[in-house]
């Protein structure tokens, strides 16, 4: 443990530019406010969202450490931190205020101030950033952690301690798109035995939908994707039916087929609007379909309003998997321990230094969770 008021060195990946690589350099943590914690970080999930704000698909000051799916061990906490201390295993979440309507009704994932707190690149209070280099401020504070470095600093409330029995390094995706999915369908959707599935777009998302459905005792699970690989391991993960749409000329009818009729519940993943509205057409009576995917700025629903009435289905926007982390994320580990939910077979690991390759491989799709080891 180290001693209060000095700066932690740290090596981070920045990225520097628009578009640019990560770069891997030596940097400084200063020492933990009162709400804030120091993490020696294990494990770091690399997701989609990670590299859409390394592109500048949204807007994000640089240099900043990107990550968002931190797993380690305390370091150290600030004076007024009770919930975790130096030492514990721990697994960093998405950051929340604690203070508006939504937080207080235990929503922390719409909380009203999720922007400031999670993708300002700088404390949400002051503007200020934990990280520097020398003179240079570093941004931070990505989802409250910025966790591709060796040290994070996140928050009492992102910060979720988990059994020191758990494999911590693996940890990590549970904090974002691991929780995303597996919540959708667990929090959101409420499945239970007897409801059936389908996913559209069989990533780290799609694929955690159907797990957390299958943990719950749900399904059948028919799964919508192109990527051959991809479908393999989704049937060996439980899918009843893996569809490829390239391969099928009539995507909708294919499910009909497969599930005589139409299925109770939908998760969408892609964000592709022509996806989305096969995905509204499979829903039996009162179905609901989840949109958990990332969609073009310009894009709206592509849903016929009268075929909606005459089945009575919705449509819902799905955020973090309505998952109050604090609570998910422990009951998430639990499932897995159980061998209920066997989420590590999503996960390949990489090196922090090969971060670049990590995200490439993510980007083309060749794996499915890339997770930094350090
Ligand atoms: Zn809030
Ligand atoms: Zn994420």
């Amino acid at each position: 443990m180290r001693t209060a008021g000095r700066a932690q060195k740290a090596r981070a990946a920045l990225v520097r530019t628009s578009g640019g690589p990560f770069l891997i350099e030596d940097i400084e943590v200063a020492s933990p406010r009162d709400d804030e914690v120091l993490v020696r970080m294990v494990g770091t999930g690399v997701c989609h969202t990670d590299i859409v704000f390394r592109d500048g698909a949204f807007p994000m000051p640089m240099p900043v450490v990107l990550g968002h799916e931190g797993a380690g061990i305390v370091e150290a906490v600030g004076a007024k931190v009770n919930r975790v201390k130096p030492g514990d295993h721990v697994v960093l979440s998405f950051n929340s205020c604690h203070t508006c309507t939504n937080c207080l009704k235990s929503e922390p994932a719409y909380c009203y101030n999720f922007y400031p707190y999670n993708v300002a690149g700088s404390r949400a209070s002051d503007g200020s950033s934990a990280l520097s280099k020398g003179p240079e401020m570093l941004h931070g504070e990505f989802f409250g952690q910025s966790s591709f470095a060796t040290y994070a600093m996140a928050h009492e409330a992102n910060t979720v301690p988990i059994a020191h029995d758990l494999p911590l390094e693996i940890m990590g995706p549970l904090g974002c798109g691991v929780q995303t999915g597996a919540g959708a369908t667990i929090n959101s959707l409420k499945m239970k035995p007897g409801d059936s599935l389908a996913v559209f777009g069989g990533g780290g998302v799609g694929l955690s939908a159907m797990l957390g459905a299958l943990a719950v005792g749900a399904g059948p699970v028919i799964v919508v994707e192109p990527n051959r690989a991809r479908g393999v391991l989704a049937l060996e993960l439980g899918a009843a039916h893996v569809v490829n749409p390239t391969e099928t000329p009539d995507v909708l009818a294919r499910i009909k087929e497969l599930s005589g009729g139409g299925v109770t519940y939908a998760v969408d993943t892609t964000g592709i609007p022509a996806v989305i509205g096969v995905a509204v057409e499979v829903l039996l009576h009162n179905g609901m379909l989840g949109l958990l995917g990332v969609p073009p700025p310009e894009a709206t629903l592509p849903a016929n309003l009268l075929s909606m009435l005459m089945r009575g289905v919705g449509v819902k926007y799905i955020v973090e998997g309505d998952s109050d982390p604090q609570e998910f994320i422990p009951r998430l580990a639990a499932l897995y321990k159980a061998g209920k939910f066997p989420f590590d077979r999503l996960i390949k690991k990489f090196p922090f230094e090969k971060i670049n390759e990590a995200a490439r491989a993510s980007e083309t799709g060749e794996v499915i969770k890339p997770v930094l080891i350090f």
